[in-house]
């Protein structure tokens, strides 16, 4: 959506293309209910009121993007302009912006009872878990994030994490007061009756919620590899002076890209963005 508006100010005409029925990528589709982190300007607002924000702003310009609810499958180079989903349309130039692609989560298939309906792989809807007890399983950003978020609304909130310390933004360790946090266990099975047992006892849960991360797909548009882009771990590399990948004219942008020190979070997405459309222009006054 960024990339987009920065297109805007530069008046190229641009469209959006997206697969799911709604804007906003992984803010909307995982954290709704999440306060956002690190995003200048932002100390106290749901990722839905941001994502509310952001196209706000897209669509408040002269030039707006189309948007397409559609699934980009395939790419191939036609002379100068590129083609998308078997010639249905035409670019000149890409940027890419598919993130963790799928967004398929990260499942722990060593655990057992996985399968029951209370164990959840995101945050679904803060009010589902209004006056319950909570488990959330792992240590990283966005199992704290959660249990943040969730302290005001839950009955009780726990943490368990199989490492020996949390691996999320050291601000955020002085919020974890009203938090059980259970270091160095680790979950071997979920039973039907709502417990959970690890390796170093028996905990009850009304839900558990494993921020175990997602799965990246982005490979799954075909021809990539033809054009010239490569992966580094199925991520996409790029110049990051430019955010051009292998294909001069096809840019990539977010969590779908790797590049050294690369971190995934909302502020780095900006910056690419802002980039990549710079790029553009640039390439439009040659
Ligand atoms: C639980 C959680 C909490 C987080 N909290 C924060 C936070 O507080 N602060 C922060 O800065 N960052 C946070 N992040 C990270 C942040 O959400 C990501 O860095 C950011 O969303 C990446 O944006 P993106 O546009 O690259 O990808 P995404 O948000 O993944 O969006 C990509 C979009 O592309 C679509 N798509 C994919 N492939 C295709 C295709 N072939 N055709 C059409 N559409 C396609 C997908 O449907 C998706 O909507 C969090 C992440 C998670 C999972």
């Amino acid at each position: 959506m960024y990339a987009s508006y920065c297109c805007g100010i530069s008046s190229f005409p641009c469209s959006l293309f997206e697969t799911l029925q709604h804007l906003g990528g992984q803010c909307s589709a995982f954290y709704p209910d999440k306060n956002i982190y690190g995003v200048p300007g932002f100390s106290d607002t749901k990722a839905s009121d941001f994502i509310d924000l952001l196209k706000k702003q897209t669509f408040s310009l002269e030039y707006i993007p189309d948007i397409i609810n559609k699934k980009i499958t395939n790419i191939e180079q036609d002379t100068e302009f590129f083609s998308l989903n078997n010639g249905e349309y035409m670019a000149k130039y890409i940027i890419l912006a598919t993130g963790i692609g799928d967004m398929i989560p990260n499942i722990p298939n060593d655990i057992s009872g996985i399968d029951n309906d209370f164990v959840h792989f995101y945050c679904i809807r803060a009010d589902l878990y209004k006056g319950k007890d909570i488990i959330i399983a792992g240590g990283g950003d966005s199992a704290v994030d959660f249990a943040i978020c969730m302290k005001s609304i839950a009955k009780s909130v726990t943490i368990i994490h199989r490492k020996d310390e949390l691996r999320c933004d050291s601000h955020k360790i002085g919020k974890l007061n009203d938090i059980n946090v259970k270091l160095s266990h680790s979950i071997l099975s979920i039973e039907k009756n709502h417990k959970i047992i690890t390796d170093k006892g028996t905990f009850t849960a009304d839900y558990i919620i494993f921020c175990y991360g997602f799965r990246a797909e982005p490979g799954a548009i075909a021809g990539l590899t033809k054009l010239g882009i490569s992966f580094e771990d199925d991520l996409i590399s790029v110049d990051i002076d430019t955010m051009q990948t292998g294909n001069k004219k096809i840019f990539a942008i977010g969590d779908a890209i790797t590049y050294k020190n690369k971190k995934k979070n909302l502020v780095s997405c900006f910056f690419e963005a802002d980039k990549a459309v710079r790029m553009i222009k640039l390439l439009e006054l040659q």
